[in-house]
């Protein structure tokens, strides 16, 4: 399957050819702010399956860790995909076209969530990172 996506302005597209996996709203404060929302959705995939197919060079990385980091595009400011150790591993699913083909499995860094916000699915909820043991279903199909 051909996931494809872009930015409000529409200079940075990205395409992502494979599954996405293991999609969680993420409340930490750092994905709030970055997002100006209450959370910000995303889903991991295989690195070597995302490739820039528009305007690479618009693209900014924010590291606010040195292992993590946001790509957003420097023209419209669009969150668009999440960085780890340096290499592509997440998108915003809210810039993803179309149906990604998954949806959201968990909501982690409840423990910073907005004060403001009340969670009302029945989706796992993890204080920070979700412990080892736990599989999201599109992980363990
Ligand atoms: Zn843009
Ligand atoms: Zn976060």
């Amino acid at each position: 399957m051909t996931i494809t996506g872009g930015c409000l302005c529409g200079k940075v597209r990205y395409e992502i050819t494979g599954q996405l996996y293991d999609a969680s709203h993420c409340h930490c404060s750092m994905c709030r702010r970055q997002h100006g929302a209450a959370f910000a959705t995303y889903a991991d995939f295989n690195p070597d399956d995302f490739k820039w197919i528009s305007g690479e060079n618009k693209v900014k990385v924010y590291e606010k860790l040195s292992d993590d980091g946001w790509c957003f595009c420097s023209e419209c400011g669009s969150s668009l995909a999440g960085t780890a150790k340096g290499k592509i591993t997440s998108i915003t699913l809210g810039t993803v076209e179309g149906d990604p083909g998954i949806k959201p499995e968990s909501h982690i860094f409840v423990g910073s969530k907005a004060r403001w916000h009340e969670i009302n699915d029945d989706l796992p909820q993890f204080d920070e990172w979700p412990p080892d043991t736990w599989e999201p279903p599109s992980k363990a199909s």
